[in-house]
C-alpha cells in the first residue's frame, strides 16, 4: 500500500516514509498546506489514502507563548486537507495528540476516547488543542454528511531520531539530550530543566507511532478516535535521570520553577486499540533514547532545531 503522508520531514512523517518508502511526502518544503487555493496538493494518484501528520507543533513554553499561531495554522491546514480528501474521495487518517484531552477536573484517568470534548483543555495549550479537537470534529461531521472515511489517531508525547531539537520550541527529550550534550562538551557543572520535574509523561518512540498508523490506515475505518500510545508513565525528574545517565553526565540537574510544568499528567488508555486486535509491542523507553541519543551524538550540530 502507498500513502500521502503530509508533515513528510517531521519526527511522525519522516517515521512513516522510512516504513513505506513507496509513499508520497508533503512537506513546506513542496506544499504549503496553510495556502488555501492549493487544494490540487493531492493529485498524482498513487495513492488512496491520505494520513495527515503536518501540523504547527510544539513543547509547553511554545504552546503558550504563540497560542494564536497553534491555533491558526492547525485550522489552516485541517480545513484544506479535508477538503481536498472530501473532493479526492481519499481515506483521510489524521493525528490529533493526548495534550488536547480536557484537563483533569473533568476526566477520569486512564483517558479513553469518549472523553475528548468533556470539558476545556489545559490553559497553557489550549489554542492548539482546539485546533485538533476540531479535527477531530469536522473528520466525524464530514463521514455523516458526505459519507467520507474519516479517522483520527491519538498519540501522547512522540520522541524518536528526527525530533527537533530546538530550546524554545522543542519537547522535552529533545531538549534535554541537546542540554546534557552541550553541558558535556562545554564542560558546564549544571543542566537546568523547566518546571518541578515532578509532572507524569508518557512517551512513545515515533517509530512504534508509525507502525501503528499504519496498520490503523490498514485496518480501522471507525468514526471513533484511537489512542494509539505507549500507557507507562514517568516523571520528568526521572526521565532527566534517564538521559543524563544514558549520556554519563556527572554535573548537577536543577529545576527551574520559573517555568512552566504544563499539565500534571495525562495517562492515556490504549485499550480500544487493543480489543481493535493490535498485539505489537512498544519500544521500551530506555531502548528508545538510546538509539535517539546516538544518532543525536553522530549527527549533531547537524540536527533540526541546531542547524537551520
Ligand atoms: P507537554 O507534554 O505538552 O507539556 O510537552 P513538553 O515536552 O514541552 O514538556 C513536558 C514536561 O517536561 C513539562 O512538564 C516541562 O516543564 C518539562 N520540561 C523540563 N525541561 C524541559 C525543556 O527543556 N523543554 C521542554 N519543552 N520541557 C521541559
Amino acid at each position: 500500500m502507498s500513502y500521502l503522508v503530509t508533515g513528510a520531514t517531521g519526527l511522525l512523517g519522516s517515521e512513516i516514509l522510512a516504513l513505506s518508502p513507496e509513499s508520497v511526502g508533503l512537506s513546506t518544503k513542496n506544499c504549503n498546506l496553510t495556502d488555501t487555493s492549493r487544494l490540487d496538493f493531492c493529485q498524482n494518484g498513487k495513492f488512496n489514502t491520505v494520513i495527515h501528520c503536518a501540523a504547527k507543533v510544539g513543547g509547553v513554553k511554545a504552546n503558550t507563548d504563540y497560542v494564536a499561531d497553534f491555533f491558526d495554522s492547525n485550522v489552516r491546514m485541517n480545513m484544506n486537507v479535508l477538503q481536498a480528501c472530501k473532493e479526492g474521495r481519499f481515506k483521510l487518517v489524521s493525528v490529533l495528540s493526548t495534550c488536547i484531552y480536557p484537563d483533569s477536573a473533568y476526566v477520569k484517568y486512564p483517558l479513553s476516547e469518549d472523553q475528548l470534548h468533556l470539558g476545556p483543555p489545559h490553559h497553557t495549550n489550549f489554542g492548539y488543542a482546539y485546533s485538533k479537537r476540531m479535527l477531530e470534529v469536522q473528520s466525524r461531521a464530514y463521514r455523516q454528511q458526505f459519507g467520507c472515511n474519516f479517522t483520527t489517531v491519538i498519540p501522547n508525547n512522540l520522541y524518536g531520531v528526527n525530533d527537533n531539537y530546538d530550546l524554545s520550541s522543542g519537547h522535552v527529550i529533545p531538549s534535554l539530550i541537546r542540554k546534557f550534550h552541550e553541558a558535556i562538551i562545554n564542560k558546564k557543572k549544571e543542566v537546568v530543566i523547566w518546571g518541578t520535574g515532578k509532572p507524569l509523561r508518557e512517551f512513545t518512540f515515533a517509530r512504534d507511532a508509525a507502525q501503528i498508523i499504519l496498520w490503523l490506515a490498514e485496518n480501522y475505518n471507525g468514526e471513533k478516535p484511537v489512542n494509539i500510545g505507549n500507557p507507562e508513565q514517568v516523571s520528568i525528574e526521572n526521565l532527566a535521570l534517564a538521559i543524563s545517565g544514558e549520556m554519563r553526565y556527572s554535573g548537577t540537574i536543577r529545576f527551574d520553577n520559573t517555568k512552566p510544568d504544563g499539565q500534571f499528567m495525562k495517562p492515556s488508555s490504549n485499550q480500544f486499540l487493543r480489543s481493535l486486535g493490535w498485539k505489537g509491542e512498544y519500544t521500551p523507553l530506555r531502548e528508545g533514547l538510546k538509539e535517539t541519543i546516538n544518532s543525536f551524538k553522530v549527527r549533531y550540530p547537524n540536527v533540526r532545531g541546531v542547524m537551520i
